[in-house]
């Protein structure tokens, strides 16, 4: 697709800024499974957490295309830190920006773009992330406001400040429902467990939280008390294209480091690229690549307009994600024994497409939604409203 010139400019900015800080340290985040706090302050001072928010609460408001751009960008570095970046730069201001009241985006969202209070959103238990009605976190009404009770599992939350809490919810005539309650750090009876070592995704802090009769008040139940779980829809979908792109930006990455290893090394007498299926492999892989950034691209030019058509997110998410897990599997193939040792610094971006395939839904779920559209004409994939453009 055709960039405009802000678009262009903004993705070269967001290149030189993953070149000097994130891939310098990509390698040291994987292995000591923590990202320095002097990398979030640069991202602060970038504007990264504050890209997606709308320009009247300290955000630059960008559209979607460019938001994808930068995403890809910081993945090609270090698809790790890009991953835990999706949710405080778009999930969550998102979720915000569509649900709050004017009181809360005031009070919440220039915090979470300067990058002084980062935000968590927290929903899978081990019920199964998506099967919330089996989800046992709830907010129970108690005097004029409520008190959450539950556990969650892993809450991808790093520095996080603000935690996003999706829990069943009882109003005070005693109806059910899904909603979305504020929860701060510093509230008394949050438990955040120590954070899990994990495969992929490293240094991004996920890991389970409990809720010990944490005090909501009022002003903290974000949107709809009954509701307000399912009715960000726009937030969640234009995540789940930020997500991809950090699928696409981690097959690239790992392309680029391919591309010279295979040229330089020498096999049997000549160049590595000089074996035909070795060429073919990387050819290959370009290609996949290329289709892939096409099929996202589409999508969120498409978001932007506000025509994005039902469940072309959850396709981007699906399809794209597990395209990328393979091209990253071909790609390290290439590397013989020296991809494998953690020395070379290459086998994590394999790690990191796989759980990418997992996080933010496994491709499965999105191919059951997909269905769901498809057999059922399912009511919950109505296209989404655009967020940018301000719709509530
Ligand atoms: C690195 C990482 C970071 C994460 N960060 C967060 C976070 O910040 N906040 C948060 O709330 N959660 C987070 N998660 C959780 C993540 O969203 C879930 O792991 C994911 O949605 C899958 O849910 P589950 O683990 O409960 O798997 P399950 O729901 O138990 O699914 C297990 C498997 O069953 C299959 N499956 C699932 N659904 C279907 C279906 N409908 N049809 C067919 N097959 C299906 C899939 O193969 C799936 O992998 C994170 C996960 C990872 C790996």
């Amino acid at each position: 697709m055709i960039l405009t010139d802000d678009q262009r400019a903004l993705r070269d900015m967001a290149e030189a800024f993953a070149r000097k800080e994130v891939m310098p340290i990509a390698n040291q985040i994987d292995m000591e499974e923590r990202t320095p706090d002097s990398l979030i302050s640069k991202a602060a001072e970038f504007g990264l957490y504050g890209l997606y928010t709308p320009v009247e609460y300290g955000g630059a408001g960008a559209d979607m295309v460019s938001v994808c751009l930068v995403c890809e960008e910081i993945a090609k570095a270090s698809p790790a830190f890009a991953g835990a970046l999706t949710v405080e730069m778009i999930l969550c201001p998102a979720a915000v920006a569509i649900l709050g009241t004017e009181e809360q985006k005031q009070r919440i969202l220039p915090r979470s773009a300067s990058g002084e209070r980062l935000m968590a959103y927290s929903q899978s238990e081990p019920a199964g992330a998506g099967n919330v009605m089996e989800h046992l976190t709830r907010a129970i009404p108690d005097g004029n406001g409520y008190r959450l009770d539950g556990s969650k599992l892993y809450c991808t939350q790093g520095p996080a400040q603000t935690y996003l809490v999706m829990c069943r919810t009882r109003d005070k005539d005693g109806k059910e429902g899904f909603g979305c309650v504020i929860v701060e750090r510093e509230a008394e009876g949050l438990h955040i467990a120590p954070y899990e070592h994990k495969l992929g995704w490293r240094g991004t802090n996920t890991g389970p939280i409990a809720f010990d009769n944490v005090r909501i008040e009022p002003e903290n139940v974000l949107g709809d008390l009954l509701t307000g779980g399912f009715s960000h829809r726009a937030a969640n979908h234009a995540n789940l294209l930020g997500h991809v792109a950090t699928s696409i930006g981690c097959a690239e990455g790992l392309f680029d480091l391919t591309l010279e290893y295979v040229k330089d090394r020498r096999l049997y007498g000549r160049n590595m690229s000089e074996l035909q299926p070795i060429s073919y492999w990387m050819a290959e892989a370009w290609a996949k690549i290329q289709a892939c950034r096409a099929l996202l691209y589409d999508t969120a030019a498409a978001f932007d307009r506000g025509e994005m058509q039902p469940a072309t997110s959850n396709a981007c998410k699906a399809f794209i994600g597990d395209a990328c897990f393979e091209i990253c599997c071909k790609l390290l193939q290439m590397w013989g024994g020296s991809g494998i040792m953690d020395s070379t610094g290459v086998n994590r971006y394999m790690r990191d497409a796989k759980a990418k395939t997992i996080a933010e839904g496994a491709s499965e779920m999105h191919y059951a939604i997909i269905a769901n559209q498809l057999f059922h004409n399912s009511p919950a994939l109505v296209p989404p409203q655009t967020f940018v453009k301000g719709a509530a």
